[in-house]
């Protein structure tokens, strides 16, 4: 151990430790503007700057090594004045426009500003002019309020894999951009959002879609139907200031009627259906030599980036939409035939934990009813600010149910938002179906149950049936397994792909924590936790045996696999050409 004092607290740490995580481990906080643990330790920013005895100079701490006997001084007048002065130098450029900015109420540069004691701004330097980048339909770009903290590109490079932004220009003209300067919407972006949540101001945020929800909601002449995923309900509360993972899913479908939605909705029972259908298609696959590994096709920017970047392993993609556009179908069809609603009239919304929602909808293949199945979608964080739009305080709701026949669902559907959850409710249904009802009442499946990032394998046995199945989340760890498959290093019979670490609780729409990335993980944790809680709980376990699932193709869609659901709940993908240039993964 290395020993050493922070303010003359003594620390003793693991040689390698940075003075940052150091003072970290111990209880010290030393601000942070660029800082991510293991993934972007630059000291770009310098706001991390402490005095060293013996040290030339105000040093950085996330690259500093601690040393035997060194005294660190983290608050010293030179310290906070230079870091006063870093902080007035990056506002004199920073289009500072909070009353109007989504990050105000969560933004690390002013929390920072107003812990340095800033009242005034006294350095008037020339402003960056740019036009907000509005090209993508999930994420927006507005360089005038970046501090080029560079958190964004190491996150799409490091725990994505993608690399589609990084820092292009010098000096002043520096800004963060797709290479050659692209816009996004042209750039190899798999619209993941991750980029969104450890942005620590309002230059990358998600594209904000709730005008168009609220002119729907005020116009009588449509009939407005919302569906959450299952996600939503174990995080929204956070943008009410209740812990991370805390379950709020009577308040939530309150919430929603309050905003003027005419039905409340849930996307785990399209979970249920996603899962019937899946289940299906690997018995399937298993059965008739079809091809093998199955991987899941529910996250969308999994989707995208498998277009671009593993064009060869989309025959190996379940043919099945997401649950939210399997929704969309249904909601455009058999609900409306149901209730003799013209499906002209009915306006979907679904409330996602995900920006990569928002390209899926809108891909011109989503119009199975004859229709765009989904019309508009928000994620966690729109839905929270609609909910303060209209004066609601998620906190102080009553609990009420969601509507019929499309809310009704099991505690395998709810799994569907958590690392490892589709693989364990398929395994559910499938396995039942494999073995002939021999599982004895199995439920659980903790082989599968993912880490928060990274890859997962299992080898389960049903019956006579040895099934080999993985789990990978996040893009980069989804590159690093599809490598294995193509290079016959590994088998599968059936693999899960998410696009975020953790799954759909950690999507790149979800709320942002108050301290910042540091907490991403734990925050995860916290949410995955509640959703197996809400499945413990749960009557019903098995999508299969969801009573509203089985009166649907009993009413409706015939059988699995069959026609009506080939054309309602299943999809095809297209190969898309980088048309940035990705630097690596
Ligand atoms: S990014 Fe922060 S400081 Fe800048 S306008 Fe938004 S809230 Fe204000
Ligand atoms: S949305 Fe995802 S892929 Fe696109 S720039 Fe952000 S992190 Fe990268
Ligand atoms: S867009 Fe946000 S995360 Fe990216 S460099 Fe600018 S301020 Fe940092």
């Amino acid at each position: 151990m290395i020993n050493l004092t922070i303010d003359r607290v003594p620390v003793s740490v693991e040689p390698g430790t940075t003075v940052l995580e150091a003072a970290r481990q111990h209880g010290i906080r030393i601000p942070t503007l660029c800082y991510l643990k293991d993934i972007n330790q630059i000291g770009a920013c310098r706001m991390c700057l402490i005095e060293a005895k013996g040290y030339r100079g105000l040093q950085t701490a996330c690259t500093l090594p601690c040393a035997e006997g060194m005294e660190v001084s983290t608050n010293t007048k030179d310290v906070r004045e230079t870091r006063k002065l870093i902080l007035e130098l990056l506002l004199s450029d920073h289009n500072i426009s909070c009353p109007t900015c989504v990050r105000q109420g969560n933004c690390e540069l002013l929390r920072l500003s107003q812990e340095a004691g800033i009242t005034d701004l006294p350095i008037k330097g020339e402003l960056h002019q740019s036009a907000i980048d509005h090209s993508s339909p999930a994420i927006s770009l507005d360089a005038t309020k970046c501090v080029l903290c560079q958190r964004c590109v190491a996150v799409c490079r490091e725990v994505q894999g993608v690399s589609a932004i990084g820092l292009v220009n010098r000096g002043f003209e520096s800004r963060v951009a797709p290479f050659f300067q692209a816009q996004l919407n042209a750039a190899a972006c798999a619209n993941c959002g991750q980029c969104t949540l450890v942005c620590p101001t309002g230059a990358l945020t998600e594209r904000d879609d709730t005008a168009a929800v609220w002119e729907a909601l005020h116009d009588p002449t449509k009939h407005v139907i919302v569906q959450t995923a299952p996600a939503i309900r174990v995080a929204v509360g956070e943008t009410f200031g209740l812990p991370a993972g805390s379950i709020s899913t009577g308040q939530m479908v309150t919430g929603l009627r309050r905003l003027g939605f005419d039905r409340v909705f849930d996307t785990t029972f399209t979970a249920d259906l996603t899962i019937v259908e899946e289940a299906s298609e690997l018995e399937e696959r298993l059965t008739h030599g079809g091809t093998l590994p199955l991987i899941t096709s529910c996250s969308p920017g999994w989707v995208k980036y498998a277009e671009h970047f593993y064009p060869t392993m989309l025959p190996h993609l379940s043919t099945c939409k997401s649950p939210q556009q399997m929704f969309g179908a249904l909601a455009k069809t058999y609900y409306a035939e149901k209730y003799g609603l013209d499906p002209k009239d009915i306006v979907s919304v679904s409330i996602m934990p995900c920006t990569a929602k928002k390209f899926e909808a809108g891909r011109p293949e989503m119009n199975a009813s004859g229709y765009q199945d989904v019309d508009h979608v928000l994620t966690t964080r729109e839905f929270g600010r609609m909910l303060r739009q209209a004066g609601v305080n998620l906190k102080k709701l009553p609990d009420s149910e969601f509507d019929s026949p499309l809310g009704l669902s099991t505690g395998a559907g709810v799994i569907f938002g958590t690392t490892g959850g589709v693989m364990e409710a398929a395994l559910r249904t499938a396995a039942e179906w494999l073995t002939g009802n021999q599982l004895n009442g199995r439920v659980k499946f903790t082989e599968v149950r993912g880490e928060v990032r990274g890859i997962k394998e299992a080898t389960v046995v049903v019956g006579g049936n040895v099934l080999r199945v993985a789990v990978a989340n996040g893009l980069a760890a989804a590159a690093r397994m599809l490598e294995k498959i193509q290079a016959g290093e590994v088998q599968y019979h059936f693999v899960e792909i998410m696009g975020c670490p953790g799954g759909c609780i950690g999507g790149g729409g979800q709320p942002i924590p108050p301290d910042g990335p540091e907490e991403l993980d734990e925050v995860r944790q916290a949410r995955i936790q509640s959703l197996y809680t809400i499945d413990e709980m749960s009557t019903i376990r098995r999508s299969h045996e969801n009573p509203a699932v089985q009166a649907l193709y009993r009413e409706f869609l015939g059988e699995p696999l069959g026609e009506k659901s080939h054309h309602l709940l299943h999809t095809h993908y297209q190969v898309r050409h980088p048309a940035g240039v990705r630097t690596g993964r």
